[in-house]
């Protein structure tokens, strides 16, 4: 059986000269690195107690719910600003050029709820470090944060002290 990582294709200098891009579509693709990538997400999951899942747009969508499905739990999307038709939370944060916003129903988490948040990857750690304040603005408890991928070289992990967070795939 092949390891999760050999799904995974990386593509030098993209989106910009000297960056490894790593591409995930390559592991969407194929029947066996899809349920190997939910399924290695999903365990981080075994024994703990969450309410919600929590995702980012857009690619925390495509692994978040099918581990909300799986555990028969909600789904919440957190999605870049102006997409959410009802009452909204933002948050900012600062991307290599300019910023960012992403937002979240005010209804879609109640208080005290446990909420695991999912991505695809973890660079810097600015996308997930805005999810967290906004799950917490909303009263949730941020349980796990859970990637497929990391760079760990960029130390975003650092960023997110304090916060139980997995990742499949280290890269370092
Ligand atoms: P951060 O906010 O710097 O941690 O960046 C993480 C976000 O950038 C995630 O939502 C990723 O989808 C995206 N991202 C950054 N680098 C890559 C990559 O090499 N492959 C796929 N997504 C990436």
């Amino acid at each position: 059986m092949k390891k999760i990582e050999e799904y995974v294709r990386s593509i030098p200098d993209f989106p910009e000269p000297g960056i490894i891009f790593r591409d995930i579509t390559s592991v969407l693709q194929d029947a066996e690195g899809l349920q190997l990538a939910i399924n290695s997400m999903q365990e981080f999951l075994k024994d703990v107690d969450v309410d919600v899942i929590a995702g980012t747009e857009s690619r925390g969508f495509i692994f978040g719910v099918p581990i909300a499905y799986n555990l028969h739990k909600p789904f919440v999307p957190i999605r870049k600003k102006g997409k959410l038709p009802c009452e909204t939370v933002s948050a900012s944060y600062d991307l290599e050029y300019g910023s960012a916003t992403i937002e979240m129903h005010k209804d879609s988490i109640k208080p005290g709820q446990k909420v695991a948040i999912v991505d695809d990857l973890i660079a810097t750690g600015g996308t997930i470090e805005a999810a967290i304040k906004l799950v917490e603005e909303l009263g949730g408890e941020v349980v796990k944060v859970i990637f497929l991928m990391e760079l760990a070289g960029l130390h975003g992990r650092e960023r997110l002290k304090g916060y139980d967070v997995e990742s499949v795939i280290c890269y370092e």
